[in-house]
């Protein structure tokens, strides 16, 4: 293919969604002159089904993409409608913060942001080919004819690689929401070499508000207290819309059933391997045939628009049958569609193909981000963009690469099972995947991950000195807590007001604070003295203090995990010279390499026996040295 070079980058990022914004403003922000590409610049931050923003585990991400200098979380915070903390009826480890966007606004934030970024240039234009000379990628070709040169490319480019849309009996060549499929690119992708999988998934039919009936629904109230995303605002405030609830009934299900046929998904079109955790109502309908009725969400788009997303309705059935459908649901009789759903199939790669710096394994300065790398979800592409982005700068400036592992972030999780398990349908996180979650809290993300980043050169010096501030100020505080003694005569009358148990002896605060009934906030009234908190700052004392026997409980599990982590294997070691090993374990380790003992152990086919094997040779090894 000829072509003619226009300019030369440090960085280009293939992609401006949810993972190339992140992986394109990191470059930048860490000093490297960066190129983002888009098919379309309408596209930018697109969000192409829910329109909202974390949720259980997802709300995880948000927070440690921010806490690592990331733009989802302030983003958001800019364009919410509602915001609302989830789970708070359950432990700290699965409080989870969910907001509606504006889908209109967030792509309007993220598109100013993208354009005064300094070092950044976007442009819209189709990567069609990639330059790779010698396993090394060199640069980008465009539909144009024009070529960009670049030491490190960046593959972000979520559902759009061959896209085909199924609706029915009908499908075609596309992107989402009518933009156009990516084509020549995922043949150059298969010609370089790269093992690509096909993957699919749907959406729910948009609907035109003023034709629903709210009254028969169940309205949906936002938080009064708003929790910030980011960690850069205290404080947030704004009127915030409501979502409704409602239901599918028997004649919803009769309708379905009577069109399982015309599915594009049990009709047999679709090749593509699908969400497991986001069914199709045809799916839910036929795998729980048993439920009289599945729950569903009326969600506004947007302030500006009319227009109302139906949670929890995706499907690829064909028009009539999704029009008929939907009218059997209480407050949908009328309803009008004004984008019918559908399911969408693309091509992705096996990320077992990857480093754990989200680098391909062969060719050498391509990293991969997002529903790219098989994952599905804003969060999950925008947390693989922001490594992706931070080790691409890090190995074109020699430094150390930037890795999370399990027990520091869930960004370790998801990249851990990616690279290390690999997925056989689109993943996406949950709370349940991270073993050490009570550590793993959205409070904390910044204690967890904002130093690191700082010191690796994403995290600005107003961001670590306003982290620093807090933490000392919630150290200094516990220190008081822990070391202020009350006696029963001056707070038996307070405990009898807050139905708490009276003392008999003196206490310290932070003792009271343990008490369920009892919070810091409610102390204020007998300890008027106290320093003034942040209302983040609040939320990590209380947890320290509620939760400190089960968190050093956790914190000692983790101790045992990283001594398996720090051991450290050759990222080219060959493990055919290992006696003992199972061929099965042999063409793994080959296949993964992985980077430490304890990713080893991770990986599906490597037994317990096998990494027993290894430790043993290796420390042969060691000892003959
Ligand atoms: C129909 C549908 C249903 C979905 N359902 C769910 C769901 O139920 N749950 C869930 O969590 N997530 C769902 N998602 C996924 C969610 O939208 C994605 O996870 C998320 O958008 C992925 O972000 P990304 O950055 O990887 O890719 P995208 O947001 O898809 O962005 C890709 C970008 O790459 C660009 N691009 C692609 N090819 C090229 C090229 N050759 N040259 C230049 N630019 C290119 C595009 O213009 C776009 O900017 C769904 C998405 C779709 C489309």
């Amino acid at each position: 293919m000829s072509y003619y070079v226009l300019d030369e980058y440090d960085v280009i990022v293939i992609g401006a969604g949810h993972a190339g914004c992140e992986a394109g403003l990191a470059a930048a922000r860490m000093g490297m002159k960066t190129l983002m590409l888009s098919i379309n610049l309408e596209s930018i931050a697109m969000m192409a089904c829910n329109p909202s923003v974390g949720g259980t585990g997802k709300g995880h991400l948000v927070c440690e993409i921010d806490a690592l200098g990331g733009e989802m979380g302030i983003n958001i915070d800019k364009a919410f409608i509602q915001s609302k903390m989830l789970n708070t009826a359950k432990g700290p480890a699965v409080h989870s913060l969910r907001a509606q966007a504006d889908k209109e606004e967030y792509h309007r934030e993220m598109k100013k942001t993208l354009e005064s970024q300094d070092n950044l240039d976007i442009k819209q234009g189709e990567a069609v080919d990639l330059i790779i000379e010698n396993n090394k990628v060199n640069g980008v070709v465009l539909k144009t004819g024009s070529a960009y040169r670049a030491n490190a490319v960046i593959l972000a480019t979520g559902t759009f690689l061959r896209g085909r849309i199924f609706i029915g009996e009908k499908s075609y060549a596309s992107g989402p929401n009518g933009l156009s499929a990516s084509v020549e690119l995922a043949d150059s992708l298969k010609r370089h070499g790269l093992l690509m999988r096909r993957f699919k998934t749907g959406t729910p039919a948009r609907a035109l508000g003023k034709t629903l009936n709210y009254g028969k629904m169940i309205e949906q109230c936002g938080d009064e207290e708003i929790v910030p995303f980011s960690f850069m605002n205290d404080d947030l405030q704004k009127d915030q819309v409501s979502c409704w609830l409602t239901y599918t009934n028997e004649n919803t299900h009769n309708v379905i059933r009577d069109n399982f046929s015309r599915s594009a998904l049990f009709g047999g079109q679709i090749e593509g391997i699908g969400p497991r955790y986001c069914p199709s109502i045809e799916d839910k309908v036929n795998r729980f045939s048993d439920k009289e009725r599945h729950q569903l969400f009326i969600e506004p788009e947007g302030l500006t628009t009319d227009e109302v997303y139906i949670q929890g309705m995706s499907t690829s059935m064909p028009e009539d049958a999704q029009v008929a459908f939907y009218r059997t649901i209480a407050g949908l009789e009328n309803v009008k569609i004004v984008r019918p759903a559908y399911a969408i199939e693309y091509d992705c790669i096996d990320p077992l193909e990857l480093k754990m710096t989200l680098e391909h394994k062969k060719i050498e300065g391509l990293y991969c981000a997002g529903q790219f790398n098989g994952s599905s979800g804003y969060e999950e592409a925008a947390a693989q963009g922001l490594i992706a982005g931070m080790n691409a700068v890090l190995k074109l400036n020699g430094k150390e690469p930037f890795l999370l592992n399990r027990a520091e972030a869930y960004i370790g999780v998801l990249i851990d099972d990616l690279v290390t398990k690999g997925t056989n349908e689109p993943y996406r996180i949950m709370t349940s995947r991270a073993e050490y979650r009570l550590i793993l809290r959205q409070d904390n993300a910044d204690i967890r991950l904002t130093e690191k980043s700082y010191r690796a050169g994403l995290a600005t010096e107003e961001r670590y000195r306003k982290f620093e501030k807090n933490r000392e100020a919630v150290e200094r505080e516990l220190v008081r807590l822990k070391k202020s003694y009350v006696l029963p005569s001056k707070i038996n009358g307070f405990l009898e007001r807050n139905n708490s148990t009276l003392l008999q002896n003196k206490t310290t605060l932070a003792e009271l604070i343990k008490r369920p009934e009892l919070n810091y906030e409610l102390l204020g009234e007998i300890d008027p003295d106290r320093p003034k908190l942040s209302k983040h700052g609040i939320t990590q004392l209380e947890v320290k203090i509620k939760y400190e026997g089960y968190i050093v409980k956790q914190l000692q599990q983790v101790e045992k995990f990283k001594k398996l982590e720090n051991r450290k294997l050759l990222g080219d070691f060959d493990y055919n010279q290992v006696d003992g090993l199972r061929i099965e374990a042999r063409q793994k380790l080959n296949q993964t390499k992985p980077i430490s003992i304890g990713q080893a152990s991770r990986i599906s086919g490597v037994s317990p026996a096998d990494i027993n094997v290894l430790l043993i040779y290796f420390e042969k090894q060691r000892r003959k040295k």
